[in-house]
């Protein structure tokens, strides 16, 4: 028998996550400068990470012979103290997609089930996948999570429901009033996790964090790749309660969350500013987007997050295109969408030289 007959069946099936296509990996294949590309295909920060960080991490880079402060007090301080929680409530993940993992290592085994919508966020699969438990998937009409639904969907066995709010690639959000009905009804032995990591760009964002403070049975995830612009540096958190967030803590390596990322992200906490102009760039964008897609006739997914789902007619074709001419955008095959892309707010100037390219595909 081959060594992969002896590797647990369940992770040798999984289709592994593909990520936005790189920059340096495009410009080589195109023969290319990497200037001349543009991405919007991972809804990365179009004005980079926040100079603070910057400044916090370079200073960092003098202490890399030392091994982080694996609590990461200062840190979890930090962050405690901005969203009104004990420290005991923080867990620092290698991007917040750690913390799912840390949550599914925690409650997963097989035999176990995890709910999700329909097209959640991937990274809920897989990682289901990886502790050869069930995933269940909940439709959600109109792209949007049916809370009511997956409610219905919790049976003796699950242990995790995710929402993603708002959700990727859908940018869609469930309120507050649908979210407070939801936990109402959460059975003791479920965990629900709120996985936040557009909440910077929301104008009227529900209140997730009372249900931690609480010590109800849920989890608030939320992350420095997208707002803040740290997304290399790998660094998100989870805000749990305490009965949660030693079971996590138990489940993470020690030092998880590396240094000079725990500086730039104790950095740009205080980094307003970069927020700020991140924000509005991106309700100027999404405006935008939705306003030259009506123009159009093309269907979209109107979105609150810092991308917007199109459909395309063939979406592997159209990213396929668009990539020979400088643009990355994702294709969306892998979320069951084939006819559809998703694109990523950037720079006014970006966002017009998507649209050019897109044009020149759709008429030719
Ligand atoms: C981008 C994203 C994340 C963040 O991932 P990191 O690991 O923190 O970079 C988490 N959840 C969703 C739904 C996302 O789109």
């Amino acid at each position: 028998m081959s060594i992969q007959g002896y590797a647990n069946q369940f992770v040798c099936d999984l289709v592994a996550y593909e990520p936005g296509k790189p920059v340096e990996e495009t410009a080589r294949e195109l023969g290319l400068d990497p200037s001349q590309i543009i991405k919007l295909a991972s809804n990365e920060n179009p004005f980079g990470p926040s100079p603070l960080a910057k400044e916090a991490m370079t200073k960092a880079l003098d202490e890399a012979h030392i091994y982080p402060d694996g609590g990461a007090w200062k840190l979890r301080n930090a962050i405690a103290e901005k969203y009104g929680v004990e420290m005991g409530n923080v867990v620092l993940g290698n991007g917040s997609n750690e913390i799912i993992e840390l949550m599914c290592h925690c409650f997963l085994r097989p035999g176990a089930a995890l709910i999700a919508a329909e097209h959640a966020f991937v990274v809920y699969k897989l990682m289901a996948t990886l502790f050869g438990a069930d995933y269940v998937e909940v439709p959600d009409p109109e792209f949007v999570h049916d809370l009511e639904a997956m409610a219905d969907a919790i049976t003796p066995e699950t242990r995790l429901v995710f929402v993603a709010n708002p959700n990727n690639p859908t940018g869609t959000l469930v309120g507050q009033e649908a979210i407070d009905r939801f936990v109402e009804r959460l059975p003791e032995h479920v965990v629900a996790v709120f996985d936040e990591a557009y909440h910077e760009f929301l104008s009227d964002a529900p209140d997730t964090v009372k249900y931690v403070r609480e010590g109800r049975n849920v989890v608030v995830m939320r992350t420095f790749s997208k707002a803040q612009g740290l997304a290399a540096l790998r660094i998100g958190f989870g805000l749990a309660p305490k009965a949660i967030a030693d079971v996590l803590h138990k489940a993470r390596q020690p030092f998880n969350a590396n240094a000079i990322a725990q500086a730039g992200a104790l950095a740009a906490i205080e980094d307003e500013a970069h927020v700020r102009k991140t924000v509005e760039n991106n309700e100027a964008g999404l405006a935008y987007y939705h306003e030259e897609f009506t123009k159009r006739g093309l269907q979209y997914v109107p979105s609150v997050a810092n991308f917007v789902l199109v459909e395309v007619g063939d979406g592997d074709r159209v990213f396929a295109e668009m990539l020979k001419k400088g643009v990355i955008v994702r294709a969306m095959r892998s979320y069951k969408l084939p006819g559809w892309v998703r694109i990523s707010v950037g720079t006014p100037e970006q966002n017009r030289r998507c649209l050019v390219v897109l044009d020149e595909i759709l008429a030719g």
